[in-house]
């Protein structure tokens, strides 16, 4: 028997630039998030996750982000007929039924528009890949969302009772790459889980050179989850990685370069000029991620501090952003 999905959630975010509710619309809203949707929340436990299986209460909520259910129709008959967005994005929690009922969105989604589909999704079988593949998916993001093995395990792997495992992960994320291609595999790290500076750099460097991209988050403590009373990290270790992760992509920093000093501070054995040229545009502030997203505030709280910029940052925000990460003085 084959169960049409009916339901998905979208980030509100979207629902308002797609007019489902009433707000305010953003011009830098470049992404349109779809969730899928499942009434008892996602069979993981990530410990910093509202969908989790031990968050309470069950909430409509990922990250900051409220994700109010529509009917599935009701979405397609509202997506905006212009090119709007830039990019399609397909949140996913784990379950059973979870693939088919990505592959029914993405089909009813490609009905009505051509722009490029990211889907980000646990590890899933090869052929599995293979399918959201041919239906028109063109990105995948496997989050990894921990630097290390051991913090991996204990925020959603064996200390969390939940069937991930780094190795899995990691595995998945080669398997993608042979399907998807390089520049088409994403992966997450959440800055804040009790890495170090250098271990959160580390995983970056293994990331690149497997030719995997990595979209930094700022940990966020969202109530009824295990991590609730978490502090966010501080903002200029969070400066450090993002200049590392620019650095990195940018083919500019070698591992040897970068080194850990006081209090595990990092600083980089490379000219100031080049950090300087390397950082004048702001993008290193910038959300990062697949192309064309911006996820506007998705772990920024509105009165800041702003860890990622959902648009270009002002001559006065890269300076200060630069001055931040107390790199070069
Ligand atoms: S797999 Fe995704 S949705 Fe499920 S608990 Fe982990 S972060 Fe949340």
């Amino acid at each position: 028997m084959v169960i049409l999905v009916e339901i998905v959630r979208l980030s509100l975010g979207t629902a308002i630039q797609m007019g489902l509710e009433s707000g305010e619309k953003d011009p830098n809203f470049t992404t349109a998030f779809l969730m899928t949707y499942r009434e008892e929340g996602c069979d993981a436990n990530c410990a910093f996750c509202p969908q989790a299986r031990d968050s309470t209460p069950a909430s409509d909520r990922l990250s900051r982000i409220s994700w109010p259910e529509y009917d599935l129709k009701r979405v397609v008959e509202n997506w905006p007929e212009s090119d709007h967005f830039r990019r399609i994005c397909i949140q996913t929690v784990c379950y059973p039924e979870l693939v088919q009922d990505v592959l029914e969105i993405v089909r009813k989604v490609r009905e009505i528009s051509r722009l490029p589909i990211s889907v980000a999704i646990h590890p899933i079988s090869v052929e599995d890949m293979q399918t959201l593949k041919e239906a028109g998916v063109s990105t995948i993001g496997i989050a990894l969302d921990a630097s290390t093995p051991s913090i991996f395990e204990e925020i959603k792997g064996i200390h969390r009772d939940t069937s991930y495992r780094w190795e899995d992960h990691r595995q998945g994320l080669s398997q993608a790459l042979n399907i998807f291609g390089i520049g088409n595999v994403t992966t997450h790290l959440i800055i804040g889980l009790g890495e170090s500076e250098k271990e959160a750099a580390d995983f970056i460097f293994d990331m690149y050179e497997m030719g995997i991209s990595v979209g930094l988050f700022a940990f966020t403590s969202i109530k009824g989850t295990s991590l609730e009373d978490k502090p966010p990290p501080d903002l200029s270790s969070y400066r450090r990685i993002q200049v590392v992760r620019e650095l990195v992509s940018k083919g500019l920093l070698q591992r040897d370069q970068v080194h850990q000093g006081a209090e595990g501070r990092i600083s980089f054995g490379i000219d100031r000029e080049i950090i300087l040229k390397a950082l004048a545009s702001g993008t290193a502030f910038q959300v990062t991620g697949c192309k064309g997203c911006n996820r506007p505030y998705y772990t920024e709280r509105p009165r800041g501090p702003m860890y990622n910029y959902p648009r270009p940052l002002t001559e006065e925000e890269v300076a200060r952003a630069i001055e931040e990460t107390s790199l070069v003085v």
